[in-house]
């Protein structure tokens, strides 16, 4: 594991390690370098899903294949709150899961607010794959996963039933948008968070570029609503000549921004990751500085497989993959202090 001292050690030591293969420096303005190929996700629950993503990166398999079968990993652990089966529900109860998926070309496909199918980003892949269009919301989204031979299945888990009885207690049926139960601590699989995404954007070995992301989105959300991860340009965005990046937090804040979008546009000006991550954090805070009592967090990489971070709160962490380490968790640089919950 990787702390934050490590990483300051690693960019101070950067001149010395110039001599070395590219792959093994620490790249320019605290970004890292990764060695191609390499696969980079949003949190410590990263890590499982890397592996997943690496055992088809390492084979000379496609980016594309290697991002869905990766965030297929936390889709299905049931520790996991935030993602996929065992997601906390809405206030009615109901599981709904947001996902999106780009390849190299361009294409992209995500489902919303879908109920009832357990790997979102495979149906958001078929969606992109298998129709003319980019987005299917709600029992639509469903219809058409089931058509493509997906199983239907309560997503709705004992243990996210009792949490949701618990909030409902308390809650007065009132939504809010970054109450955390308990935080995630650095290589804390699974957990309890109220809101989480696995966002993932890997570089193959031909040195294409894909990203998927999924979530279940707030927990306690009101029925109906759709957060960043499915949308494109907000949660996902890849550029296979320039990068990818991908986001978690409140989404609501991220889709006012078009975020990723942001994030890639501002490498193409010539922005290092790290530096095109702040810069989108900071025009949140620009528009709406209460936003600093939220979560954003922003994880980019270049084509040339530098990778940079940024959120609004420190707390935020991502995972990073390649030939040289499998399992390495990066805490992101943040403006703010952690607010109580995060
Ligand atoms: N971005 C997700 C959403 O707003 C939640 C998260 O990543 O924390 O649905």
């Amino acid at each position: 594991m990787t702390d934050r001292r490590t990483i300051l050690k690693a960019s101070l030591l950067a001149p010395a390690l110039l001599a070395r293969p590219a792959s093994a420096a620490t790249a320019a303005k605290g970004d890292i370098q990764m060695k191609l190929p390499c696969v980079v996700s949003t949190w410590p629950f990263g890590v499982a899903a890397n592996k997943a993503a690496w055992a088809i990166l390492s084979k000379g398999g496609r980016a594309l294949d290697a991002v869905e079968a990766g965030v297929k990993i936390p889709e299905a652990d049931l520790r996991n709150h935030t993602v996929g089966r065992a997601g906390y529900p809405d206030r009615d109860g109901h599981v709904t899961l947001d996902a999106s998926i780009m390849d190299e070309h361009g294409n992209a496909g995500s489902v919303a607010a879908m109920e009832y199918i357990a790997h979102p980003i495979s149906v958001a892949r078929a969606v992109m794959e298998k129709t003319p269009h980019v987005m299917l919301a709600g029992e639509g989204a469903t219809k058409f996963a089931i058509e493509q031979g997906f199983k239907r299945e309560e997503l709705l888990t004992p243990e996210s039933k009792k949490a949701w009885q618990e909030w409902l207690k308390t809650a007065k049926y009132s939504p809010q948008a970054n109450i955390e139960t308990k935080s995630y601590g650095l290589g804390t699989p699974g957990g309890a968070k109220n809101h989480d995404t696995i966002g993932m954007l890997a570089i193959d070995a031909k040195g294409n570029l894909s990203g998927a992301c999924t979530t279940s989105g707030m927990a306690w959300k009101v029925r109906g609503r759709v957060g960043d991860s499915p949308i494109i340009g907000a949660g996902l965005y890849v550029d296979n000549d320039i990068g990818g990046a991908t986001s978690t937090g409140v989404g609501e804040e991220v889709m006012r921004s078009v975020g990723s979008f942001l994030v890639v546009e501002l490498m193409r000006q010539g922005r290092s990751p790290q530096e095109a991550c702040k810069e989108a954090v900071e025009r949140i805070l620009k528009k709406k500085p209460d936003a600093k009592m939220e979560q954003v967090g922003y994880l980019a990489i270049n084509k040339k497989g530098e990778v940079g971070a940024w959120a609004i709160q420190k707390g935020f962490s991502y995972s990073l993959c390649d030939q040289t380490s499998q399992d390495r968790i990066v805490p992101g640089q943040a403006f703010f202090a952690a607010t109580p919950g995060n």
